[in-house]
């Protein structure tokens, strides 16, 4: 069983590339008898969003991802706050010092930031000289104890080690260069005595026994980092899953302004969370089933950890085809998802500033039932309320424009006045009848339908026409046909 994490920093809200990677862990999760951790890594306080946290949480269960562990939960390795377990990271950015894995910076961020500007016109490939790594232990002790502010870097090795990562394979870091280190010694406490995010991932990861993580792309020039770190602590790695990023058409990393947006505007579309979540899924991974359409224990079921190398474009064409997909699993299944859309469908209608304010089926149905049997009717091209209102206008509003005169058609229909019980067959029959009673008989059926249509709907295309009169009702389409009913 996996025990894997998602650890987001509460600088913004869920979007859709953070949504995937805390989908893909909470579904190796699932998928192995494991469990999906929560723990939010909110060490960086300057950058902190104060509600972020909380909508995290309610975007996350909103999409089904329900954490076995974390905030609001707890568990057995809690805290799930890094704000909350500062003392556990200062204790070993300790041991560190003491192992010589690590050692004190006094360096100013003048000197750091000058120094930087210099290495980086010589094209060094790391910032910092690594002065203070030469200074003996008794100088750096007292140093401290004198109240010099310093940091704690990490003490980076010769040789980093090469590891396997799950996507991507075998990933060798580069090695020294004409005697220079290919990787900065990171810094692993800050003057503040907080940790940064490599020595607080870490030591966390471990802690709470993490076996996998799958994180972002962005991530992978750290791993080495988190590895060397591992090391120095003579600890056990987990396994890296490293996922390509979220690009749009244009190769470009998705942004707030390409679609990157936080899940709210998914939910403010109407988007159901296991359209996004099925939509959140395929990018990047790769399933065998014969039908890309799948909720969220299907995906459970079927995850592996399969995916591309390399970036993943998103175009949002499949959205709306798996939110089609999903609206119509919902009206097959009947039950608290076909509800939900027919509530908001009924919102919509009912909305006492819109145009169909005051709207009453004729048929004596509520409009809830009457609703309800358009949404089954045409669940296969539903999307949101805003749009499946518009397209079925005319059940809410008679159509303006009227069928071209034909008065050996306008006639015919008004005997369907004589059917009483207005089910589909009996409509069926009494059509065909119609259609046979006309002078060229079967040949002229398409003229019949096309009036019918036009005079029901105002439209040429739509759903089947025994469905649209079922939904109409017998005295709304009499009305609509010019026949007084009776
Ligand atoms: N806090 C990091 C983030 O915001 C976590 C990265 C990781 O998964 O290691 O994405």
């Amino acid at each position: 069983p996996a025990r894997t994490r998602f650890a987001p920093s509460p600088t913004g809200y869920l979007h859709l590339g953070s949504l995937r990677t805390a989908l893909f862990n909470y579904l190796l999760a699932k998928r192995t008898g494991g469990q999906f951790l929560l723990r939010i890594e909110d060490t960086d306080t300057k950058r902190t969003v104060p509600d972020a946290e909380e909508r995290l949480y309610k975007d996350l269960r909103w999409a089904g991802l329900q954490w076995d562990e974390g905030p609001e939960v707890g568990g057995p390795y809690g805290p799930y706050r890094q704000s909350e377990r500062s003392e556990l990271y200062r204790e070993h950015a300790g041991k560190l010092l003491e192992n010589g894995h690590a050692y004190r910076c006094f360096c100013s961020s003048e000197r750091l930031n000058a120094l930087a500007e210099q290495r980086h016109r010589l094209g060094l490939a790391t910032d910092y000289d690594r002065t203070c790594e030469s200074i003996p232990n008794e100088e750096s002790e007292s140093r401290a104890a004198a109240g010099e502010k310093f940091v704690v870097r990490l003490r980076v090795p010769d040789q980093y080690p090469s590891y396997e990562d799950l996507i991507y394979g075998t990933f060798r870091p580069l090695m020294k260069r004409r005697g220079e280190n290919a990787f900065e010694d990171p810094i692993l406490l800050k003057s503040d005595g907080l940790p940064t995010y490599h020595l607080a991932n870490v030591v966390d990861d471990h802690h709470m026994k993490v076996t996998h993580v799958i994180r972002g792309s962005e991530w992978m020039p750290s791993t080495p980092k988190h590895i060397a770190l591992y090391n120095a602590f003579g600890w056990k790695t987990p396994q890296f899953a490293h996922v390509g990023l979220l690009v749009d058409e244009n190769g470009n990393k998705l942004s707030k302004r390409n679609f990157d947006t936080d899940i709210s505007a998914f939910k403010e579309m109407e988007i159901f969370p296991e359209t996004l979540t099925n939509f959140a899924a395929l990018l990047g991974w790769s399933h065998s089933e014969k039908s890309d359409v799948m909720d969220l224990q299907k995906l459970i079921d079927k995850f592996t950890l399969k995916f591309t190398k390399g970036n993943t474009t998103v175009t949002f064409g499949k959205l709306y085809f798996l939110q089609r997909k999903h609206a119509l699993e919902r009206a097959k299944a009947g039950g608290k998802g076909l509800q939900e859309i027919v509530q908001s469908v009924l919102r919509f209608v009912q909305d006492p500033e819109g145009p169909y304010a005051g709207w009453k089926p004729s048929d004596g149905s509520s409009p809830a039932q009457l609703i309800e049997r358009l949404v089954v009717a045409d669940a296969e091209n539903y999307t949101n309320a805003n749009e499946f209102v518009y397209r079925h206008s005319y059940v809410f509003v008679p159509p303006r424009n009227k069928p071209a005169a034909d008065g050996d058609i306008a006639e015919r229909v008004k005997s369907l006045a004589n059917v009483q019980d207005w089910t589909k067959d009996n409509l069926m029959q009494k059509v065909h009848e119609i259609i046979d009673g006309r002078p060229e008989g079967r040949s002229g059926a398409k003229e019949v339908y096309h009036y019918l249509r036009i005079a029901l709907t105002g439209s040429e295309q739509g759903m089947r026409l025994y469905d649209i009169m079922g939904i109409l009702g017998r005295e709304e389409c009499l009305k609509r046909l010019g026949v007084e009913g009776k």
